[in-house]
């Protein structure tokens, strides 16, 4: 029993600072090596398309790694920045004031046993209070919050461009190519110009885009919704669990 006292005690020792913290998480290297297979899908596919090598596609190319570089860049801000709340560190009490400052203050964490701001909030995955907490994210191994916000959303909506911009290009490869064959329909110029190889990447992309791609729109339009009411992601589920029990107690008490 005491074994385990002692194990558990040691766990909450270890705080989080970023997600740059030693070891990665799963899911950060899951998004790690899903980002690159999507880039080398991209340079794929482009290989297959007709005007490869022209300057046109040099151009496109351009375009293509500048939104890559801004995704990488915007990924390792969101994940670098510490977002735990200054006063953490600021306000560490003794055990002695604890009981006290716990019962007074209603801003007071016990497990980082410190004061805390108003909109702060404990991440049990990082062990530390967050600056208006917005959520823990997996896939950057680290919370957002007040500070690395920004970095989040424009994280986010690069993405969605990057995504955006993947799909539409392999559409217009696919036009591009069809046309090209003009005595062909556009299914029997792939039916006999393109490898099974070349289809595969054209459907994994296809779907990857599409899904991908709706996925992070609806995430953009929650977090627009979010910035538009100035609250949190965090703060949002909590009105709506706050609804939920309300309507819950309004049910027991009618059914009185
Ligand atoms: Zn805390
Ligand atoms: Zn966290």
């Amino acid at each position: 029993m005491k074994n385990n006292d002692s194990e558990e005690v040691d766990k909450r020792k270890i705080v989080k600072k970023n997600g740059c913290s030693f070891p990665p998480g799963l899911f950060q290297i899951l998004a790690s090596f899903s980002f690159i297979s999507v880039i080398i899908i991209y340079l794929t596919i482009n290989s297959f398309c007709n005007y490869s090598g022209s300057p046109a596609n040099f151009f496109t190319i351009a375009v293509y790694s500048i939104i890559s570089l801004s995704v990488i860049f915007f990924y390792f801000k969101v994940s670098k920045i510490n977002p735990t709340d200054p006063l953490v560190n600021k306000f560490k009490t003794s055990k002695k004031d604890k009981e006290i400052l716990e019962a007074s203050n209603p801003f007071y964490c016990s497990e980082c046993q410190s004061r805390v701001q108003e909109r702060s909030r404990h991440c049990s995955d990082c062990n530390r209070c967050v600056e208006v907490f917005d959520h823990h994210c997996i896939w950057v191994n680290n919370c957002i919050g007040k500070r690395n916000y920004r970095y989040f959303l424009l994280l986010l909506f690069t993405l969605t461009i990057h995504i955006l911009y993947q799909g539409s290009h392999t559409i217009f490869c696919l036009i591009f190519n069809a046309t090209q064959q003009s005595k062909k329909s556009f299914i029997l110029a792939y039916k006999y110009d393109i490898t099974i190889l070349a289809y595969i990447f054209l459907s994994l992309d296809l779907i990857v885009s599409v899904v991908v791609g709706i996925f992070l729109i609806h995430l953009d339009l929650i977090h627009i919704m979010l910035l538009k009411k100035g609250i949190t992601s965090n703060e949002y589920l909590e009105s709506l669990q706050e609804e939920n029990d309300k309507e819950l107690n309004g049910e027991v008490i009618s059914n009185r």
